[in-house]
């Protein structure tokens, strides 16, 4: 089975053989056609499951369609998985000039804010800074009043790293009518919680 089969433009097809991606993996086939298919999806899986693909393909399918203003939010908890995820949607999204903007600590915020404004396609980031700027500036609130997709990416990692708060800055700025997709290495109440609250929308899957 190849990555077409699921659901996916030829193009990102292609990007994936390029990239050596022969076969779905098990989070792969389950949750990209649930996600083209406008899903909330909670995906337990392992880093090295395949699980960043499984959420950017269909993003990624989904952008080409209508590229416009900010697309996707993705949340992670770290600086390094940031920059990480960041690497896969540019190499998947190529075909697209897909415009990607990391806002993590310690880099300028002021060129982050410019970043922002600037509208790129995905921003990922990480949920202190980017509540930082959310809280100091209106204008950015701005930028994510379209997104379609957020992600929570290693959510059970974000939920237990005390950026509850933050999490709430930055989920107060989006819209309510958008697709929610948690990956996860474990289970929580939190997460299980927050998944609940997508109703019959919600796919869940776990490996
Ligand atoms: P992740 O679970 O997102 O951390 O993925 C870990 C690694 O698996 C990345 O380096 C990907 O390039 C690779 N990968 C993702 N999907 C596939 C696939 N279908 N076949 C082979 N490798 C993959």
């Amino acid at each position: 089975q190849s990555f077409s089969y699921l659901g996916l433009s030829e193009w990102l097809a292609d990007a994936c053989s390029q990239m050596g991606l022969k076969r779905p993996t098990p989070v792969q086939r389950s949750c990209i056609p649930q996600i083209l298919n406008g899903l909330d999806v909670l995906g337990l899986a392992q880093t090295g499951s395949g699980k960043t693909a499984a959420f950017a393909l269909p993003i990624l399918h989904r952008l080409a369609q209508s590229l416009y203003g900010v697309f996707a939010l993705v949340l992670t908890p770290t600086r390094e998985l940031a920059f990480q995820l960041s690497d896969q949607f540019k190499a998947l999204g190529s075909g697209l000039n897909l415009r990607c903007s990391v806002i993590i600590g310690g880099l300028d915020m002021i060129e982050q804010a410019k970043a922002l404004m600037r509208r790129p396609h995905v921003v990922i980031a990480t949920p202190g800074r980017l509540a930082h700027l959310l809280k100091n500036d209106p204008d950015i609130a701005s930028v994510f009043k379209r997104i379609k997709f957020l992600v929570l990416d290693e959510a059970d990692r974000i939920l237990d790293f005390g950026f509850e708060r933050e999490l709430g800055i930055v989920l107060s700025s989006l819209p309510l009518h958008r697709q929610t997709l948690l990956f996860s290495a474990t289970m929580t109440l939190e997460l299980k919680a927050l998944h609940e609250l997508s109703g019959d929308k919600a796919f869940f899957f776990e490996a």
